[in-house]
């Protein structure tokens, strides 16, 4: 029964694979429905597509039309197609208090310049009072490393001070940690949201991270154009974060507070780098207040389903989110809507074409599941609340597919891997790529941690076996032009169209290339539908030990 199925929809997708290594076109992704999906969802009647506004409302009744349309199962709560995911907004006003206080001097601080700091507690005041600040280094616990930072220290009420990146970014090649946290690939553990929840789990009620540029990836202006604003899933209440104030400190004012402590920053940097690391009281304290705006705002995944007919309790899960940046200023034509035509209409487009699929060969054994996420923008949230609420277990999910921005250039003779080394699919990715006559290559900024930076991420670090599809993670190897128009096309797209009116529908797009992308996707999580493996993660892989926790519930 097992294998017969199995056979029977492979082979239905690995000869629409096969015959794409001729012409694109027999991949067996419409490229006009794609269009039509995005420009639909991309027209000013959808306003932008934010979440909570009008915008929200018309594509919410427009995606669930479709996925009736294509004979999906609502999948939502209750039986609806609908995930309720309340958000949190938040803004800080004028602070009222900033300042740190040292042997009886008190340094008040400019905000943003010196210190830029937002709230995720869902308070009307954020406020600090006289909490000692501590050095605590990268900021790591990493049991599979062997490396802890904190060594017991105890934070409760105080202000942990980190700094960015992993310890061996600027590590030199004689150093003991070089390549022990993936050399100038960043991991989970060098992500500004890794060091604020673990500065959460050990009960501070304040984080700093010392910014640097380079470290960071990008400046201080990044840093500050929130303008004090956060988003945030609305949490229960033993589950809201310890921080009242989480942010960033300049390199300059942290340079001048160690000073006046006593210590070299530079120094200590380097102490960080070490096993051994020891938490370093600062003696100094740290006041804060700060009125807080905030607002719940109400927003909806949508969730739909083909119900496995062997195992329908174990689910593949497709994503991609369905959120774009609203209303801005208008562009030099005039356009108001930021209305995420590739990012990520392209990716819901995709979902609609692997459901239809799917919906053409003979029902799969495992369950089969499609989400749309909100707030994917306002930092992965709608996957976030999915993930700590979920409608199908994780510990028997088998995968995750999120498609979020493809290449429109035409075909590629590659196909670029985000997260190279974490987990087994990769593996399956070349296999199919190569029954696509194609190639694996790896993005080309593994310092920036894309692999954190997209929906399937909310699934991975708890355990979910994940694969992103991210056209602008590096230079394609296009059939027409090579690596260079590959990379002029990431260029022109990243640095004139990402999350501005200029992310629209252009007739010139060639969706050759996305259509094998989204193919690929379509053909490994068949072969994951029609199958009792288990994908995993990779010795080494941050995620493998949370994994691991529900082995027993897969029998693996
Ligand atoms: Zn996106």
């Amino acid at each position: 029964m097992f294998l017969r199925s199995l056979a029977a929809s492979t082979a239905l997708f690995l000869a629409t694979s096969a015959m794409a290594q001729q012409d694109a076109d027999t991949s067996g992704i419409d490229t006009e429905h794609l269009v039509e999906t995005v420009r639909t969802m991309a027209s000013d009647q959808f306003e932008g597509r934010a979440p909570g506004t009008v915008g929200e409302e018309r594509t919410i009744g427009y995606l669930i039309g479709r996925l009736q349309g294509l004979g999906l199962e609502p999948a939502g709560e209750d039986g609806t197609w609908t995930q309720k995911v309340p958000l949190l907004h938040t803004r800080l006003g004028e602070p009222q208090t900033l300042a740190f206080a040292h042997d009886g001097t008190t340094t008040t601080l400019e905000f943003p310049k010196d210190i830029y700091v937002s709230t995720l507690q869902p308070s009307d005041n954020a406020r600090i009072d006289d909490a000692p600040l501590v050095f605590v280094g990268y900021g790591i616990d990493a049991p599979e490393r062997g490396w802890d930072d904190f060594k017991g220290v105890d934070l409760e009420g105080k202000v942990a001070v980190f700094l960015v990146n992993d310890p061996d970014f600027h590590a030199g090649e004689d150093e003991p940690v070089a390549g022990s946290f993936g050399g100038r690939t960043m991991t989970y553990y060098g992500r500004w949201t890794y060091k604020f929840a673990e500065a959460s789990r050990q009960g501070a009620v304040g984080a700093l991270i010392v910014h640097e540029t380079e470290a960071a990836g990008y400046g201080w202006n990044v840093i500050e154009s929130p303008g004090g604003e956060n988003y945030d899933v609305v949490r229960k209440p033993e589950e809201v974060t310890s921080l009242a104030l989480q942010g960033w400190i300049s390199g300059e004012t942290a340079t001048a507070l160690f000073a006046d402590a006593g210590y070299d920053l530079a120094e200590l940097s380097k102490t960080a780098r070490r096993k051994d690391f020891q938490p370093i009281d600062l003696d100094t304290t740290v006041s804060a207040s700060f009125p807080v705006t905030q607002e719940v705002v109400d927003s909806q995944n949508v969730l739909a389903k083909i119900t496995g007919t062997a195992r329908p309790d174990e689910t593949v899960i497709y994503g991609a989110h369905w959120d774009a940046y609203g209303e801005g200023k208008p562009d030099a034509q005039g356009r108001i809507y930021r209305a995420g035509a590739n990012d990520d209409a392209l990716g819901v487009a995709g979902l609609f074409e692997i459901a239809r699929a799917f919906k053409a060969a003979p029902a799969p054994e495992r369950s089969v599941v499609f989400a749309f996420w909100t707030a994917e923008e306002r930092g992965l949230l709608g996957s976030e609340y999915y993930a700590a609420n979920p409608l199908f277990p994780l510990a028997r999910t088998v995968a995750n597919f999120d498609l979020d921005i493809l290449q429109t250039a035409g075909l590629a003779k590659d196909v670029i891997l985000v997260g190279k080394g974490q987990g087994t699919l990769e593996d399956d990715l070349a296999r199919f790529a190569a029954e696509q006559g194609r190639t694996v290559s790896e993005e080309s900024l593994p310092e920036r941690g894309l692999f954190f930076r997209a929906d399937h991420f909310s699934l991975a670090k708890r355990g979910v076996p994940v694969m992103l599809m991210m056209g602008i993670a590096g230079a394609s190897d296009l059939v027409e032009g090579g690596k260079e128009a590959g990379q002029a096309w990431v260029d022109a797209y990243t640095g004139d169209c990402y999350h501005a009116a200029c992310d629209a529908w252009s007739e010139e797009w060639n969706l050759a290339g996305a259509a094998q992308d989204i193919a690929l996707f379509r053909d490994m999580g068949a072969e994951l539908a029609n199958s009792d493996k288990w994908p995993g993660w990779k010795d080494g892989s941050e995620f493998k030990a949370v994994r691991e926790e529900s082995a027993a519930v897969r029998g693996d």
